[in-house]
């Protein structure tokens, strides 16, 4: 079958909005007519080459959509289900999957199509890479049943989609990868979708003292809106001056956690120089390849630790869930998250606003 996608096939190149070929069901997968798919960081990162993987793709990976048609042995979703999409797939049999960190899944290659066989997504009779094994930047995607989650039908389908990435990431970098404690402080670098997202998740957990540090004035406004405590402007000609200094100050000695939600090697530096002893520094944000981290070993001294995190280390068949019952008593605002939307065909003028780094999240919308 046919659906318009948003295929990218050139570093620094905008995406065109082409027919492609989607193939049929397979036992294990399931097609779903995409109904919204929020822009992420990954996918305009990827679109500038500063994540590099296979091309031509269509990108998109933050999706939500009804479940149009299943394969045989598809048995979590029928057809007509709400569903939110996830890359955040997994085979079940692994160590880590059995290790219930099914998010860092050794072998992924059970969720995708085998080399040399007929691909999902094909353009002209050319293979397609899925982006995040999912391409949601099109009216259609065909996906393992492991990264779909049925939801309730009366969750709008747009604001449910951010849970795909931005809200898994942020607010599971909070509860699940740090761990947020009752009455900690809390810093949160950069406070675009996945740093609301994490000072929302810390909220939840109950920190005393969010502190939000960003470039823009205005969306340290915002960050307050979502349960920012305080905040702080970043940059060399800030009134504030440097925030590590600033972030002792205000949290009387340095902060219990620290999130890097950009992923700049000089911000995940200043996360893990503004921690208590003790502390720790969640570098959430994708550090753009061949870049360097480097900090001085003395502070490890006082037991700080640094972690990577992946998409929030989720359980995501759980974790979805949890949000959405979050969101439905009141606890996480999904809604005032999504300050743009926009048709498939305005797809580079969205990507341009995530970049320019004003917004807090865009979303596709399809008819
Ligand atoms: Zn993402
Ligand atoms: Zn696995």
């Amino acid at each position: 079958m046919k659906a318009n996608a948003a295929v990218f096939t050139e570093i620094g190149k905008d995406l065109t909005i082409e027919q492609i070929d989607i193939d049929d069901p397979r036992p294990n997968e399931v097609l779903v007519r995409t109904a919204a798919c929020g822009v992420c960081h990954s996918d305009v990162h990827f679109a500038k080459g500063a994540i590099l993987g296979p091309i031509p793709t269509v990108p998109g990976h933050e999706p939500a959509g009804i479940v149009e048609a299943v394969g045989a042995d598809v048995t979590s979703v029928e057809v007509g289900d709400h569903v939110i999409a996830c890359t955040s797939m997994f085979c079940g049999k692994c160590n880590q999957c059995l290790n219930g960190r099914p998010y860092l899944c050794m072998d992924r290659r059970q969720c995708q199509r085998k080399k040399g066989d007929t691909p999902r997504i094909s353009l002209n009779g050319e293979k397609l890479t899925q982006f995040a094994d999912l391409s949601a930047f099109s009216e259609k995607m065909l996906v393992h049943e492991t990264a779909v989650v049925k939801i309730d039908k009366d969750i709008p389908l747009e604001s449910a989609a951010l849970v795909g990435c931005a809200v898994t990431t942020g607010v599971g970098a909070a509860l699940n990868t740090a761990k947020v404690r009752p009455g900690s402080s809390v810093a949160v670098f950069g406070v675009g979708g996945i740093g609301i997202s994490v000072i929302q998740g810390a909220r939840i957990a109950g920190a005393r003292q969010i502190i939000a540090i960003d470039l823009v004035p205005a969306k340290l406004e915002t960050a307050k809106k979502f349960g920012a405590t305080h905040t702080l402007l970043g940059g060399p000609d800030s009134p504030d001056g440097d925030p590590v200094k600033a972030l002792k100050k205000l949290s009387g000695g340095g902060v219990d956690f620290a999130f890097d939600a950009v992923g700049v090697p000089q911000l995940s530096k200043q996360c893990f120089y503004a921690l208590a002893p003790k502390g720790l520094a969640v570098i959430v944000g994708a550090i753009p390849t061949g870049q360097k981290l480097e900090v001085d070993p003395g502070h490890f001294y006082l037991e700080k630790s640094i972690t990577g995190c992946f998409m929030g280390s989720n359980r995501f068949h759980i974790d979805a869930l949890h949000y959405l019952d979050f969101y439905k008593q009141g606890r996480l605002d999904l809604d005032a998250m999504i300050t743009d939307r926009m048709g498939l065909n305005d797809i580079n003028k969205a990507f341009g606003l995530l970049d320019s780094g004003e917004i807090t999240r865009a979303v596709i919308t399809f008819e």
